[in-house]
């Protein structure tokens, strides 16, 4: 075994998938993966979905196995934060107050929730969701009668919102913009799934922003901009998340909103790579430069970055996608859709089973499927063939998806 390390900071999606590919692809050195958390590394989604059911188990959402790091070499050191890289001496600097030199290092630090920065944000009952500490938090305040305020009307505010209903608390989401999911999907998706929740009894206020909570020490009430006030025992932050750079800032790495990575996964040191949600790269399939936050994302380029450091031939890209699941319904998405994407709507609405073609140039830039997944494996098929589509044959759901791609001229 060669005494070289590759040493990966942050034991998330990304981190202990990179772990996991370097074993595979046979790397002989040190693999060691350091996590400032303390809980064994675990999953991100179920944190807003099902660990905040009722009877869900407290280690529900294990990464991996912990006989797996053992049985692969993997050394893990949790509840330990790197502080600082030296790239001269290829060293990092340990809150243990101990320095680890690497061969390799990959950044995968990924993402902190943004925080709310007006008056009363620091009283109790106010708090992100990020990390299994504040899923447990949360889910202490989630009894039933008592009064949710979510800001914030993205997906973990939506699924926090579906998650609160279900426990019979009184929701009400804030919302700066004028629908639900703004960021990320169209008009048609962001009405069907703010009308599932009100339906659920929950209430929502757009064009609202906080500008203020009080309470005798813990949250009680939250007051918007334009005057309005709404009573709570909890209040959710759900405003978007933030890279985890500033250890690869201080060290002089190219960062801007992310750390710069090349299609391998290198930032601008070559002895340095970054994966998941904390890089920016140039996508693709669109040719933009962009910060994926989902964990297709972090799985893909922590393979990257393993095969790159072996020398080996990366995998073809995977087109991106996500997922969501509200009241029990999944939104799947692949592709990036923009606003000025043509929209075509493929299925009924009111079937509670349909499909949002984003059209750019005539080629499908992005699908939404929402309750079922029939176009989602050719939808996404077709955003990475980069064909035109045929709209009358894309918009009828009695044919294939597949079938609408128009033969590309010899
Ligand atoms: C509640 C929630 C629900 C989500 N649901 C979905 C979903 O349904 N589908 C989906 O695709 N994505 C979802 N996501 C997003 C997804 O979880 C992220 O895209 C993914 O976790 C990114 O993985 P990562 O490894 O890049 O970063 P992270 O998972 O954030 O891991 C980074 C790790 O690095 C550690 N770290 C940071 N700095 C240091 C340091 N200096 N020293 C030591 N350790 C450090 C952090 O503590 C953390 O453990 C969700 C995220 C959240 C929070």
């Amino acid at each position: 075994m060669s005494d070289k390390s590759v040493v990966i900071v942050g034991a998330g999606h990304a981190g202990v998938q990179a772990a996991g590919r370097l074993r595979e692809l046979g790397w002989h050195g040190g693999v060691i993966i350091i996590d400032q958390e303390s809980h064994a590394p675990y999953e991100r989604p179920p944190l807003s979905k099902d660990l905040l059911k009722p009877d869900a188990q407290d280690d529900s959402a294990l990464l991996r196995k912990a006989s797996y790091f053992q049985d692969k070499d993997i050394t893990l050191k949790p509840a330990t934060s790197v502080l600082q890289i030296d790239r001269q001496k290829r060293m990092v600097a340990l809150s243990d107050g101990s320095g680890l030199p690497y061969h390799r290092l990959v950044l995968a630090t990924g993402s902190s929730a943004r925080k709310l920065t007006i008056p009363g944000s620091e009283l109790a009952g106010v708090q992100v969701l990020k990390t299994k500490t504040d899923a447990l938090t949360l889910k202490s305040g989630l009894i039933a009668g008592s009064k949710v305020v979510i800001l914030g009307a993205g997906y973990i505010g939506l699924e926090v919102a579906a998650a609160a209903a279900a426990r019979g608390c009184n929701v009400t989401v804030l919302e700066f913009q004028d629908r639900v999911m703004n960021r990320v999907t169209s008009s048609v998706v962001s009405h069907y799934f703010q009308k599932l929740h009100e339906s659920h009894g929950i209430r929502f206020a757009f064009g609202s922003a906080a500008s203020h909570i009080e309470g005798d020490g813990r949250a009680e009430r939250v007051f918007t901009t334009d005057g309005a006030m709404f009573e709570a025992d909890v209040v959710l932050v759900g405003i978007g998340v933030v890279p985890h750079q500033g250890l690869a800032e201080n060290a002089g790495l190219e960062c801007n909103d992310g750390i710069l990575v090349d299609e391998n996964g290198l930032t601008s040191d070559p002895y340095v790579y970054a994966a998941g949600d904390v890089t920016r790269s140039i996508c693709p399939f669109e040719g933009t430069s962009r910060r994926l936050e989902c964990i297709q994302n972090a799985l893909s380029q922590a393979d990257q970055v393993a095969s790159h450091i072996l020398g080996l031939e990366p995998k073809k890209p995977e087109v991106p996608w996500f997922w969501t699941i509200q009241h029990g319904l999944r939104l799947q998405t692949a592709g990036i859709q923009q606003p000025e994407d043509e929209v075509l709507l493929r299925g009924n609405p009111a079937d509670g089973r349909f499909s949002v073609l984003y059209l750019r140039s005539g080629r499908l830039a992005a699908i939404d499927t929402v309750g079922g997944l029939a176009d989602f494996l050719p939808g996404k098929k077709l955003i990475a063939a980069g064909v035109e589509l045929d709209r009358t044959l894309a918009a009828d759901p009695g044919a294939g998806l597949a079938q609408s791609a128009r033969p590309v001229a010899a």
